[in-house]
């Protein structure tokens, strides 16, 4: 069977929910990927940064066998000897006092969702069934029912209906907005602190901060969704540290399960996760074994290979790099860290073609909307090869004209 196979085979038995690249990958190691045909291929996206540690990473793999030969699944109707050190591990990281686990982003935000209106009803004290959050235009924060309620995307939206009541939507960067939006009812404010779906915008300096200080004034959870921005990603270990901002509650994911495994949690104070009692909230495999050695590798991983550093000191470099291309089709090059897009003009065509003709080069990366490249290699990742990938996209840029 070649590529073409493959993609016809998908193509009938698989639900067309997605719009990928036509690479048929078989292999990958490190920021390296691998083709059907043996064609190399370099790791410009890291599966939307759920692969900062690097494709089978040799220690995140060794955990996975070691803890599948021993124990994958207890559920959590007995306890097992991974999901206590994970949950230590991941406080003494992120300076929170209580973890919930879960395994997608999407579950993780809804978690996260439940116990804000929770905290609103018991220490809040709003009346049931009227707690409201406030949430931000452009967000992307997964696919379930209630998260595409506040999604402002009608790609997203479209024949989902009806939606879950109880949010509102401020422009990104707005402060003042977020403070006007806030009612005697609004129980929490949820933003991704990058909005990296929506293009790899970075809010306005001060505005988290600014944020943060709104919903303390106002007696409303400041919730940050570390998901594709956390651990290491933005060039800091979460990027709301580059505001010194410390949430109420932090959702993250991707990167936790270290490319390996799917991985969520949500992180909070006692005071507030403690509002959760057995029985109220769940999942099968959240906190299981399996999930939590993996989980506990990768993030030994960012911690030993100093991911963070890496990725604050190889981004520069390569935004650096990139901003001294010159093309009538670039409207604006940003980022923190590895986490940077390329915004074209519309006259540009469409960052598709862009993404079709690095793959030609060898560089996987995928268009975000229709008019940003993002790209985001693994953390691993060196200057030459760094290079490398700048040599690839001044090309492109060049030849497309
Ligand atoms: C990917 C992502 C999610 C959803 O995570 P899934 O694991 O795909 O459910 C939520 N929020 C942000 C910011 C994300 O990037």
């Amino acid at each position: 069977m070649d590529s073409k196979d493959y993609i016809v085979i998908e193509d009938i038995y698989g639900a067309h929910n997605y719009h990928p690249l036509d690479v048929v990958i078989t292999r990958a190691k490190g920021i390296w990927m691998w083709d059907v045909e043996g064609k190399k291929y370099l790791d410009f996206l890291s599966a939307y940064s759920a692969v900062n540690q690097g494709h089978c990473h040799p220690r995140i793999v060794k955990a996975l066998q070691n803890q599948a030969k021993k124990l994958t699944l207890t559920s959590r109707a007995f306890r097992n000897d991974q999901w206590p050190l994970l949950a230590k591990e991941l406080c003494e990281l992120t300076g929170f006092n209580m973890v919930l686990p879960m395994n997608s982003g999407a579950e993780a935000v809804e978690t996260a969702i439940k116990l804000a209106r929770k905290w609103a009803y018991q220490k809040k004290g709003l009346p049931q069934d009227e707690a409201e959050i406030i949430a931000c235009a452009n967000n992307f924060h997964g696919r379930t029912v209630t998260i595409i309620s506040f999604s402002t995307d009608p790609l997203y939206r479209q024949d989902f209906g009806p939606f879950t009541p109880g949010f509102q939507i401020i422009p990104f960067g707005d402060a003042e907005a977020l403070e006007a939006a806030i009612t005697p009812r609004t129980a929490a404010f949820l933003v991704e602190p990058i909005q990296a779906e929506a293009g790899i915008l970075i809010p306005p300096d001060g505005f988290l901060k600014k944020a943060k200080e709104i919903c303390e004034k106002n007696n409303v959870l400041f919730i940050a969704d570390e998901i594709q921005t956390g651990l290491g990603r933005v060039g800091k270990m979460f990027a709301c540290e580059y505001e010194g901002v410390k949430p109420d509650i932090m959702v993250i994911g991707k990167s936790l399960g270290g490319g390996c495994y799917a991985v969520s949690a949500v992180l909070s104070t006692n005071e507030i996760m403690g509002l959760f009692k057995p029985g109220e909230h769940g999942s099968t495999f959240g906190g299981n074994p399996l999930a939590c050695a993996v989980a506990r590798e990768a993030l030994n991983v960012i911690q030993d290979e100093k991911l963070v550093e890496s990725a604050d000191e190889k981004g520069s470099y390569f935004l650096e790099k990139l901003r001294t291309i010159k093309s009538k089709h670039i409207k604006e090059i940003r980022g923190r860290g590895l986490l940077i897009g390329i915004e074209l003009y519309p006259e540009a065509g469409g960052a598709r073609r862009f993404c079709e003709e690095l793959m030609k080069e060898g560089l996987l990366c995928k268009e975000t909307h229709e008019n940003v490249i993002r790209f985001a290699p693994p953390l691993i990742i060196s200057k030459k090869e760094l290079d490398w990938a700048f040599k690839k996209i001044k090309k492109v840029f060049k030849s497309l004209g």
